[in-house]
């Protein structure tokens, strides 16, 4: 399963990584990779699309919204280098399902267990807001995930446009029965399908995070269900 679940994930990656059907997109992604931001300034940044990455036989998918501009698209992996990461890692870490608490850069030695990380759009938008047409061009590549991570048993949902877009790419492979009248709530669970399991969370952006919208107890809730669900007990490797 490991091999097959991952020579299709190595395939749609790069497949992923060549990606230029969002215009704006590429021109904002490969004109940040140019500019830069002082404090990056002697950084070559990746500027490129952002592949999904971790555990191919992953229990856990974590669906966020796309990748920061300085972040990922500096280093060319998702959460990656920036505050949402430094909140998403430390708490993968704690619960298991990541060998490291930090995650800086794409050779730092990161590796991710039973969770496998993805996004709505795959490359950085202005303003961190996608157009609806930039996340129309971005689901196939959603559902193929969603096809190949046969294992994935839990989902969780950072931020309200990441949860209605699982829904969605969900109900167009056939796999979710969802309640309309069911709202986003942070740390609610959704049994959507036979053994499928959505858990929606506040996005760790400095937004919420700075505001006290979400705290670290709140966002380490939400992967302490993850955990249960999954039944699988261990650190990562
Ligand atoms: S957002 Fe997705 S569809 Fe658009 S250019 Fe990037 S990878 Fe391609």
């Amino acid at each position: 399963m490991t091999n097959t679940n991952g020579n299709h994930l190595y395939q749609l990656n790069r497949r992923v990584i060549s990606c230029r059907k969002c215009p704006r997109l590429v021109e904002w992604r490969e004109r940040v990779a140019r500019e830069k931001v002082a404090r990056f300034s002697d950084c070559t940044y990746w500027g490129k699309p952002l592949p999904g990455f971790g555990d191919p036989d992953a229990g856990v998918l974590i669906v966020g919204l796309a990748p920061a501009a300085h972040g990922g698209n500096r280093t060319g992996r998702m959460f990656t280098g920036d505050r949402s990461g430094d909140w998403l890692f430390s708490t993968l870490h704690k619960f298991g399902f990541a060998s490291q608490p930090t995650s800086v850069s794409l050779d730092d030695g990161l590796r991710l267990k039973d969770c496998y990380i993805t996004a709505v759009v795959q490359c950085a938008p202005p303003q961190n807001k996608p157009l609806k047409e930039e996340i129309e061009n971005c689901q196939p590549y959603l559902l193929e995930e969603l096809r190949v991570l046969m294992n994935v048993t839990v989902i969780v949902a950072l931020g309200k446009l990441a949860f209605d877009r699982t829904i969605i790419s969900l109900e167009a492979i056939g796999k979710c029965h969802f309640d309309r009248k069911q709202k986003f709530a942070h740390g609610a669970e959704y049994d959507i399908a036979n053994g499928l399991t959505l858990i929606s969370s506040y996005h760790p952006s400095q937004q919420n995070t700075f505001t006290g919208k979400l705290t670290k107890p709140m966002f380490e809730s939400i992967f302490r269900k993850a955990r249960h669900l999954i039944g699988r007990i261990g650190p990562a490797d």
